[in-house]
């Protein structure tokens, strides 16, 4: 049997009246709670205080979208994982592209984060992807691989099944142009096999979602690919009736 996980990013996007109503209406959207598909929003920081406590007694988890890797000290401006714990978070995404890009963010720095976040008990969702000139150079895979070997070093045994990978094609992101079926099965399949390469047998039961561009039409067709194991979702994750039958896609698989 299938475990998804359905985690919306909702980026830059909100302020407290407008994530407030946007949790309110997925509480009273969500019509069943299949434990086998996990669901997460990840607010700005500044609305996660609001929406976890409007979560309080729903099954959907909250996380964030980034952090430091230091847990405390002279950073400005900056976020701790102590701080994102003390607000109710879980999860906290890694390394998405537009960090990456926007924020020049580099594997050893997601590597970093991503040991501090699993030290503290937390999930890391740790986003890898190829940009076009990428892919039409044929790099995908090296570049694939070479994310996660870095992002990935130092990792314990232990926290390998907290270990979550988002696969998003930088390509995919935010332009309505979803991978196709059969990228989304080929890259998976390599991230399977890298993850088993590297960490070992645990690392079969790491999730590894895809994102970019996946939407209530598409998302049940991209679910149910073979080592697709839920979604990480920009857009259609800021209104509730499409993040909402993106849920029910996976609860249909399971
Ligand atoms: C994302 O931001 O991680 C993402 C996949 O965005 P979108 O769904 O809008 O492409």
């Amino acid at each position: 049997m299938k475990n998804f996980l359905i985690a919306g990013n909702w980026k830059m996007n909100t302020t407290t009246g407008t994530a407030t109503e946007l949790v309110k209406s997925l509480i009273t959207g969500i019509d069943k709670d299949v434990p086998e598909v996990r669901i997460l929003v990840c607010p700005p920081f500044t609305n996660i205080s609001s929406v976890a406590q409007a979560l309080s007694d729903s099954p959907i988890a909250v996380g964030a979208q980034n952090c430091h890797f230091e847990y405390k000290g002279a950073f400005t401006g900056e976020i701790s994982i102590p701080m994102l714990i003390d607000l109710g978070c879980s999860y906290i995404i890694i390394g998405h592209s537009e960090r990456r890009t926007y924020f020049h963010e580099t594997n050893d720095l997601i590597n970093k984060k991503a040991i501090a976040i699993l030290t503290a008990g937390l999930k890391p969702i740790i986003c890898i992807g190829e940009t076009l000139d990428e892919r039409t150079a044929e790099h995908t895979f090296m570049v694939l691989e070479k994310q996660l070997s870095v992002c990935l070093q130092n990792i314990e045994e232990s926290q390998i099944e907290n270990i979550v990978i988002a696969y998003e094609p930088v390509w995919a992101i935010g332009t309505g142009i979803s991978a196709t079926s059969e990228q989304v099965a080929e890259a998976h399949t390599f991230i399977r096999e890298q993850l088993i390469n590297k960490l070992g047998k645990k690392a079969e039961s790491i999730l590894i979602l895809y994102g970019g561009s996946l939407t209530a039409e598409n998302a049940k067709e991209i679910l149910k690919i073979k080592n697709v194991n839920g979604g990480l979702i920009g857009g259609a994750s800021l209104k509730a009736e499409s993040f909402l039958s993106i849920i029910s896609s996976a609860q249909s698989l399971v």
